[in-house]
């Protein structure tokens, strides 16, 4: 296996409706679609689109969604051996979106919630055959911790992308991650600082440094992103496209820029590359509906 994705999966429940329901109102919706997503699951796809051997260490309940995202895994080649039932339910998000595109969206963790810091040595055969660990905040922040830990004792590189942003995050037990990757309102939260300009998300993302932390990626969207480590950072520009939904753009981000690093083992070129993967993605409505195979990403490039 090329990387290991410890984390979430989520199933996508969006109603397409006129306007919101006032409270004990009840309207009907024109539409509706099913839709897999979870940042754990959107990372492990793209990068798995893109041709890397992926395992995914994650929680499905008991239910239908459970078979609905393990179906979507194998359809993306990813490995399930360690999507593990648990006796819940599945993680889901409920969304509601207008015809202006305005979304309220409710994330029910689920299973996600009992992913622990035993599956991980349950699991620790297989995650330490891997060359990249890849974590999120969407499962009990104990087991990112130990996932930290055993990418540490194993030599093995771990990406963490602080997202959703967490401010009980304990930049103390993740500061053994080899690249923190953060969007900008990530930074500010975690931070306390302003990200208004590139010079603050530097000031900012050098507070991370001098936390302990060694190389920080901030994704900018539009404005690309900005890599700080110790030997100072380097701003890189996002292609001008024509954006028509980004969501889920962090997570094509990720995992491209894992795929390229497992491939390449070269920052720079993981970065570049990923910025035009994740660009690529908004110019498609959906999340992983959006991610291009290797194939289509290589002759969206010509
Ligand atoms: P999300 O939460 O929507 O998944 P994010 O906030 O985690 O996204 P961003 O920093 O917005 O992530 O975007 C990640 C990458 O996606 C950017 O580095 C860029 O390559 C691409 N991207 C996002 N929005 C745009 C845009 N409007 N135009 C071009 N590229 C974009």
């Amino acid at each position: 296996m090329d990387i290991a994705v410890i984390g979430s999966n989520m199933v996508d429940l969006i109603s397409y409706i006129d306007r919101m329901p006032q409270e004990g109102e009840t309207v009907e919706a024109p539409g509706f679609s099913i839709g897999c997503g979870g940042k754990g699951a959107n990372q492990a796809v793209a990068a798995a689109r893109l041709g890397s051997e992926v395992f995914m260490l994650t929680r499905v309940g008991n239910d239908v969604f459970a078979d609905n995202t393990i179906e979507n895994f194998r359809l993306n080649g990813i490995d399930t051996e360690y999507v593990l039932r648990t006796d819940s339910t599945s993680g889901v998000a409920p969304i509601f979106v207008d015809p202006q595109s305005h979304n309220s969206i409710i994330i029910v963790k689920g299973a996600n919630g009992f992913l622990t810091p035993k599956d991980i040595d349950d699991a620790a055969e297989k995650i330490a055959g891997c060359k990249l660990i890849v974590l999120q905040l969407e499962i009990p922040l104990e087991s990112v911790y130990a996932a930290i830990q055993f990418g540490k004792e194993h030599d093995i590189p771990v990406l963490l992308n602080p997202a959703p942003a967490q401010p009980d995050l304990e930049l103390e037990k993740v500061k053994d991650c080899t690249y923190f990757v953060p969007n900008e309102s990530e930074l500010s939260l975690l931070t306390g600082m302003p990200v208004d300009t590139i010079a603050d998300i530097e000031n900012a993302a050098n507070a991370l440094l001098d936390a302990g932390i060694r190389d920080v990626i901030v994704t900018l969207g539009s404005k690309g992103a900005l890599w700080v480590n110790a030997a100072g950072s380097k701003r890189f520009e996002a292609p001008l496209v024509n954006a028509v939904d980004t969501t889920g753009a962090g997570d094509a981000f990720i995992g491209c820029f894992s795929h390229e690093l497992v491939t390449s083992g070269d920052v720079e070129i993981a970065i570049t590359t990923a910025i035009r993967y994740a660009s690529d993605s908004v110019t498609r409505k959906g999340t992983q509906t959006s991610y291009a195979t290797a194939e289509q990403f290589s002759s969206s490039q010509r």
